[in-house]
């Protein structure tokens, strides 16, 4: 087990994330008051500035917006090259997580992927984005 990953930062406005994540549910934070989507967790409406909200159970489907390939710096924590994602959700909001099992070469923007889930180090669940129907 790595040691050197750095915990998640959880809060009160994105607890309810990584508690889905943990279920294996994609979560989105909604306004109640105009119903604007948002991600990351906030505790206040970009859109309208309420202050209230609920979450959405969001598909997982999307597609790819954009990507970009870590290669320095390297933290031990990681492999590299390390992947990482920005997605269109189907719900209209954005989400960014690491590309699991698909070669750079491959990634195009605007092809169609999947939000599964992975088990970090420290025992955390995060989304990660991999191809429809793949475990990995
Ligand atoms: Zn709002």
């Amino acid at each position: 087990m790595r040691t050197v990953v750095p915990r998640l930062v959880v809060t009160q406005d994105n607890e309810f994330f990584f508690a889905a994540a943990r279920e294996g549910r994609l979560a989105i934070q909604r306004c109640v008051d105009c119903h604007a989507l948002r991600h990351p967790p906030g505790p206040c409406c970009p859109d309208c500035r309420s202050f209230n909200w609920d979450t959405v159970s969001a598909s997982g489907r999307c597609t790819l917006h954009s990507y970009t390939v870590i290669h320095h710096p390297q933290d031990d924590g990681f492999d590299y090259p390390l992947i990482v994602g920005l997605v269109d959700l189907e719900e209209g909001t954005r989400l960014v997580a690491d590309i699991a099992g698909i070669e750079r070469d491959e990634l195009e923007i605007g092809m169609v992927l999947e939000v599964g889930f992975a088990e970090h180090p420290h025992g955390e669940v995060l989304p990660q984005l991999r191809r429809p129907g793949a475990d990995t």
